[in-house]
C-alpha cells in the first residue's frame, strides 16, 4: 500500500486506511480542511486508489499508479473553472455528467476532482451536480475539495463523505486581532473603530495575511448565519449575523479580494485602507 504522505492526520489515515482494506470506495468524496497543498496531496492518492490496477490499491507502482501521480490519466479529469474566478460553471458541471456515464479508458474508474469549492462552485452549478450524487453512475468518483465544506450546499454534503484534514496553519495572532477589529468594525454604528484599524495597514505582506484573515471571518459568520458552526472566531461571527445579509456577505467578501489584490500591485496601503472603509461601511448601511 502506498502511504498517504500526509503529517499528522492520524484519524481520517486509519478511516481512510480501514475503507482501502476493505476495499469500499465512495461515489463522493469531500476533503474539507487543512492545507492547500495538504489537500491536493490527499485528492491524488484517493484518485489513484480510484484508478489503481493491483489489489492492494493504491499500490503507487502500476502505469494507472503512475500517471495518476502524474496528474496524467485520460481517466481523472480535473474542473477546470472559467471566468475572473476560475468558477465551474453549470455548463462544466453537465458535461462532466455526460462524460460520467461513459465507460473509462483505461482504468476500472473515471475521477472528477473539483479543487477549492469554497471559492469556485456556485449554488446553481452544485445542484447540477446533486442529481447525479443522488443516483451516482457506476464506476465514478468524485472528489470535492474545500477549505470549509460548510459552504457547499447541505444536499451536497450530505451524500459524500467527509475527510477532514488537520488544520496545521499557524495563526499570526497581531494579524488576526486587527482582522477582528476590521470585521467587528464594519457593522460597529461608528466608522471610527474601522478608519482606526485600516489606518494600522504596515506593510503589504501583512495587510494581505490581515485581509484573507478577514475574509475568513466572514465566510465564519456567512456559515455561522446558516446553521454551521464558526471555526475561526464565534464571537466577530455572532456580531456580524445581527446585521449582515447573505446578499451583504458576499458583497463584503468579493470588496475584500479585491483590496488584497490591490495590496500586492503599486497602490498606497493608506489609499486602499480609506477606499475599503468607504466599500464596507457603504456595503454594511446600504439596505
Ligand atoms: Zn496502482
Amino acid at each position: 500500500m502506498n502511504f498517504l504522505d500526509l503529517q499528522g492526520n492520524e484519524r481520517l489515515k486509519s478511516a481512510l486506511n480501514s475503507l482501502e482494506s476493505q476495499n469500499r470506495m465512495p461515489h463522493a468524496i469531500i476533503i474539507n480542511g487543512g492545507t492547500i497543498q495538504s489537500r491536493e496531496k490527499l485528492a491524488t492518492h484517493l484518485a489513484m486508489w480510484a484508478v489503481c490496477s493491483n489489489d492492494t490499491k493504491p499500490c503507487g507502482q502500476c502505469k494507472n499508479c503512475i500517471n495518476a501521480k502524474a496528474k496524467a490519466h485520460s481517466d481523472i479529469y480535473y474542473a477546470k473553472g472559467e471566468g475572473k474566478t476560475d468558477s465551474f460553471s453549470k455548463d462544466e458541471i453537465k458535461s462532466i455528467i455526460r462524460d460520467a456515464s461513459i465507460k473509462p479508458n483505461q482504468a476500472d474508474r473515471k475521477v472528477y476532482i473539483l479543487s477549492e469549492c469554497d471559492r469556485r462552485f456556485p449554488p446553481i452549478p452544485q445542484n447540477v451536480l446533486l442529481k447525479t450524487l443522488e443516483e451516482p453512475p457506476q464506476d465514478v468518483l468524485f472528489i470535492l475539495t474545500c477549505e470549509n465544506s460548510n459552504i457547499l450546499l447541505s444536499t451536497i454534503r450530505s451524500r459524500a463523505t467527509i475527510f477532514t484534514l488537520e488544520s496545521k496553519v499557524e495563526i499570526d495572532e497581531e494579524a488576526m486581532r486587527l482582522a477582528k477589529e476590521i470585521a467587528q468594525g464594519i457593522v460597529a454604528p461608528s466608522e471610527i473603530g474601522l478608519l482606526k484599524a485600516t489606518y494600522k495597514f504596515k506593510d503589504r505582506e501583512t495587510t494581505h495575511l490581515v485581509l484573507s484573515y478577514v475574509v475568513a471571518l466572514l465566510r465564519d459568520g456567512l456559515c455561522f448565519s446558516t446553521g454551521a458552526k464558526a471555526i475561526t472566531d464565534e464571537e466577530t461571527a455572532k456580531l456580524l449575523c445581527k446585521k449582515l445579509t447573505k446578499a451583504q456577505y458576499l458583497k463584503l467578501i468579493e470588496i475584500t479580494l479585491t483590496a488584497q489584490t490591490r495590496v500586492m500591485q503599486n497602490v498606497s496601503l493608506s489609499l486602499i485602507g480609506t477606499w475599503l472603509c468607504g466599500e464596507y461601511r457603504r456595503i454594511s448601511w446600504q439596505r
